[in-house]
């Protein structure tokens, strides 16, 4: 996903006995997998275990060695290792006046152990009716539980299977207040016409909507039934039809097998506008025009990014945008990413964005990160891949920029957090991982494998990413999986290049490594010697020559302005610029940063209405957190109270945590 919030979770091991699998071994067992599970269930000893509860309850993750294993996912209560579930079918009504989902979830499971445990699935404030299970379609009502509530991961469901069992029907609704669901009030959308409803299942919210096995060392196909009010359309991370009747009924199938995180649902008052042979975008019809034409250049880096790094797998390529509280920048969706419109910009300046949503098809939804711990490997690699996908499109200049901007948050993110969380192999046992979530995973991942690329060239390093791409697609790994990786290739090809220990201490080191590359870029040093003459009162605000600038150069310039800045040098900036008034939200908010830090009075009627409008807590978690920092602590909660209807579920848990504490 895009720099926000996230970050996430983990599952649990398959394999033990039947498969021969060790914790460190994960991903080895899922290439198995198929061979493995061949086997016909018909030959597992039917003697099984009676279900008490007793022997539900010790298969709850476990937290407190000292180190996190390989592999495992602490972010989930489902019992991997004994049965996996490898097809959804959902059939769901969306209920836009009590706003909840209410239908069925079927699972196609496969057995993975002789024995007859429970089935224990993620759950989140689910109202679960009834469970039939059986074989084929002859299924039964079964006996089912619900678990302890844990804070972080929700409510385990522990349904007894008969013997043999290789199918699960789930009745249940929603709750409200749903942790991955969002539903809005027509004031809150474009149109100001229709509700408008989106998921957000990265990391652990899946479950919050459906019950399944919520963790990304799992992938399933599904197909589902989505049941709208007549004049809205769903949308889903699938096979999308734009020509598809609105009467209230839409089919969709995802074909290929994906992560729970991946499965997004979206409905509203939603028209197409095709971009491109393969891309296009679905969005209300209020803000489609400017969608389409922002972000027109996304066949080319479609075509780019498949040149470069191996094929598009996934057939279409579409962005849905969504109304302004979407808690993240976007959501890489497979076949249909998530989009903010706080990036239609107007000058194509925050496309970035589109690019690393682009990027995840290969990095992410195709190499899928074995548990939240490994998260770098989806966000480091492709953080790596947008600035080249940039660079690709828009030339070296933009790429350094990026590159220059990524370093400088990175920076931020390491002054801001302690040694634990930096590194990127990441320690979440215990957290919720949207609450950890940083630049780190995504910048020092990137930072390092632009390390690699300058040690053994980027012509042979692309080769390697093309052959990775290849070797793991639609398999979830860990880092220890791509460390072995790396050891048979790139380290066994360029033992003169690469050191080995280095590698480790990117990965497992907090900070960054001594002499570790630092991208920088003229467009922005050539700002620095002005920025200090302005400072130092050698020149006059309205003496620096802004009329190129990019929205990247003026967040640096804003971004490098120290401390010490006068109330005169402020409102000077202000009045020459409007900063102030900037409809450009990225600049507007590293105006707003200074002017909190500063106390800046004219400001703060748009300060207000910014943390009111726009979702996005890349903008508003420094926002509230800068002013709890700085004496504003009631004014921050009365904004926030204000806001807080239109928040996303996510943006009001992770800023209450700032303003409130626990
Ligand atoms: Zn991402």
């Amino acid at each position: 996903m895009l720099p926000q919030l996230f970050t996430p979770n983990l599952g649990r091991l398959i394999g033990a006995g039947l498969l021969a699998c060790s914790l460190v071994t994960l991903s080895a067992c899922s290439r198995n997998e198929d061979a493995a599970n061949s086997e016909s269930t018909a030959d597992i000893p039917q003697s099984a275990t009676e279900y008490t509860p007793e022997n539900l309850e010790k298969d709850t993750p476990l937290a407190d060695s000292a180190e996190p294993e390989s592999g495992v996912d602490y972010h989930s209560f489902a019992n991997t290792n004994d049965y996996r579930v490898k097809h959804l079918d959902l059939d769901l009504t969306a209920d836009f006046d009590n706003k909840v989902l209410k239908g069925e979830a079927i699972l196609d499971i496969k057995r993975q152990t002789a024995k007859n445990p429970p089935l224990i699935l993620d759950t989140r404030e689910l109202d679960v009716t009834a469970v039939r299970a059986g074989i084929g379609d002859s299924l039964q009502p079964v006996k089912f539980s619900m678990g302890k509530k844990d804070p972080h991961l929700g409510t385990p469901l522990k349904i007894q299977l008969p013997k043999g069992a290789n199918r699960v029907a789930i009745q249940y609704q929603t709750s409200p207040g749903a942790s991955g669901v969002q539903w809005l009030e027509p004031q809150q959308t474009a149109g100001k016409k229709h509700p408008f409803l989106f998921t957000q299942a990265q990391a652990i919210h899946a479950r919050s909507f459906i019950p399944l096995q919520d963790s990304p060392q799992v992938r399933m196909t599904y197909e589902a039934t989505i049941r709208t009010p007549q004049e809205l359309r769903a949308v889903m991370s699938a096979n999308n039809d734009p020509e598809a009747e609105l009467d209230g009924v839409f089919e969709f199938e995802m074909s290929q097998a994906i992560p729970s995180y991946l499965i997004a649902i979206g409905i509203g008052n939603l028209d197409f506008k095709a971009m491109g042979e393969r891309t296009g975008v679905y969005a209300e019809p209020e803000l489609l025009e400017a969608s389409a034409k922002e972000f027109e250049d996304t066949e080319s880096m479609l075509e780019v990014t498949e040149e470069n790094f191996g094929p598009y797998r996934w057939d279409r390529y579409d962005l849905l945008i969504l109304p302004p509280s979407f808690p993240n920048g976007a959501m890489e969706n497979p076949r249909l990413s998530f989009i903010t419109p706080t990036v239609i910009a107007g000058d194509k300046s925050l496309v970035a964005l589109i690019a690393h949503e682009l990027a995840h098809s290969w990095s992410g939804n195709l190499i899928t990160n074995a548990s939240w711990r490994d998260l770098w490997l989806n966000e480091g690699f492709t953080t790596y891949l947008t600035n080249r996908i940039m660079q690709f499109v828009y030339g070296d200049k933009r790429y350094q920029m990026e590159m220059a901007l990524g370093y400088d948050d990175l920076k931020a993110d390491l002054d801001d957090h302690e040694d634990k969380d930096e590194i990127m192999a990441i320690d979440l046992r215990g957290r919720d991982p949207d609450e950890v979530f940083s630049y780190i995973p995504y910048e020092k991942g990137s930072l390092f494998l632009y390390e690699l690329e300058q040690n053994v060239g980027r012509e042979n390093f692309d080769k390697f990413l093309m052959e990775y791409f290849n070797h793991f697609a639609f398999q979830s790994i860990t880092t220890e999986d791509f460390v072995k990786y790396l050891d048979e290739t790139l380290l066994k090809q360029y033992p003169d290049q690469l050191d080995r220990a280095r590698i480790q201490e990117w990965i497992f080191e907090p900070g960054i490594p001594e002499g570790a590359p630092h991208p920088q870029s003229d467009a922005f040093t050539k700002l620095d010697p002005v920025r200090e003459q302005w400072l130092n009162g050698e020149i006059k605000a309205g003496d620096i020559d802004t009329k190129d600038w990019t929205f990247h150069q003026w967040k640096y310039f804003l971004d490098g302005i120290p401390e010490k800045l006068s109330e005169d040098q402020l409102q000077e900036l202000d009045e020459t610029f409007d900063l102030t008034q900037s409809k450009s939200n990225e600049i507007a908010f590293s105006w707003l940063m200074i002017a909190v830090r500063k106390d800046y009075e004219p400001a703060n009627a748009r300060l207000e209405d910014f943390l009111v409008s726009i979702g996005r807590n890349k903008f508003l978690r420094p926002l509230y957190r800068n002013m709890m920092e700085n004496g504003k602590t009631d004014e921050a909660k009365r904004i926030f109270e204000k806001a807080k209807p239109g928040y996303h579920p996510l943006t009001v848990k992770v800023n209450s945590k700032i303003i409130y504490g626990d």
